[in-house]
């Protein structure tokens, strides 16, 4: 069985012994409650790398008060068949007091952290960044890598490592979706059955608004405006963004290349994201 260590000594031994045996390291960051999105990751890295880290941990510093760090859905021994299953090597998973003992130190990347989720979550991507800087520099790895669901994400840690120099490749990865569209996510666990078909309104909004710009629809404020209205059919669903970001700079844009369309919205008492890239950033 994979083994699970739980302290900053053990992780770093184990990876001290693969790389002295010439092995590449690769380390997946999660929060654990595995899906098949986290599983493609797992995968991904598996097949790039010889030894695979999967760290498994809800970091209570990329949450704000009022959301859901004490009732985020936990369960370690199915996440270790899941990485058992996609050929990782080691689980990291650490108590919060084995990672923040007493800490001072803060990561903090500017102004692409200030828009979209940044706008309704002003301490997450400070958390994020602290927290995947710790990891790096815990594991090490050659490669690190992410999902294009969270893409804002994504990009905040490009940006973070060509900032401070980190020597790992950042590498992105598709979103999974389940069968009828609705992105995977740990949270899709709080959804009851109303709201679950409810949550189908975020990929049929964004598979409307990705159409138009197909067939050369030119204007996002249209892309947008149609977006909002086919969620605002959704008795259930409560739009907190919907946004197309300039990809380099994340900021609202009328363009409809080199975009990142993104959306976060309530269902219920849950709040889901999904988005679309459409191009490449300059950066
Ligand atoms: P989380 O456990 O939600 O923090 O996610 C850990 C990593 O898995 C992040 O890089 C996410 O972007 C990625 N991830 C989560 N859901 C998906 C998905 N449906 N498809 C692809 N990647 C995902």
């Amino acid at each position: 069985m994979i083994p699970v260590v739980k302290t900053i000594d053990e992780i770093r031994s184990a990876v001290k012994t693969a790389k002295k045996q010439g092995k590449t390291v690769g380390l997946v960051p999660t929060m654990g409650f595995l899906h098949e999105g986290h599983k493609s990751l797992i995968v991904r890295a598996v097949s790039e790398n010889d030894f695979v880290v999967v760290s498994d941990f809800v970091n209570p510093t990329q949450f704000g008060p009022n959301e859901d760090f004490e009732s985020y859905p936990r369960d370690i021994e199915k996440d270790r068949l899941m990485c058992e299953e996609a050929g990782a090597d080691i689980i990291f998973n650490p108590e919060p007091s084995e990672m923040y003992d007493n800490a001072l130190t803060t990561v903090s990347v500017d102004k692409i952290t200030k828009t979209l989720c940044g706008a309704s979550r002003p301490i997450h991507f400070a958390g994020v960044a602290t927290v995947v800087s710790k990891l790096f520099n815990i594991v090490a790895p050659d490669r690190a890598y992410f999902g294009e669901k969270d893409a804002q994400q994504l990009l905040v840690i490009k940006k973070m490592v060509k900032d401070l120099n980190f020597d790992i490749d950042i590498i992105g990865c598709p979103i999974i979706r389940e069968d009828d569209g609705l992105a995977k996510s740990s949270r899709n666990t709080y959804l009851n059955p109303d709201e679950r078909k409810a949550a189908l309104c975020l990929s049929r909004a964004l598979n409307i608004g990705k159409a138009m710009i197909d067939s050369g629809e030119t204007s996002a404020k249209a892309v947008k405006d149609a977006i909002i209205s086919e969620i605002e059919k959704e008795p259930l669903a409560r739009i907190d963004y919907v946004e197309i970001a300039d990809l380099d700079t994340l900021e609202s844009t009328d363009k409809t290349e080199g975009i990142l369309c993104a959306i976060a919205v309530y269902i219920g008492k849950t709040r889901l994201i999904d988005n679309f890239i459409i191009g490449e950033g300059t950066k």
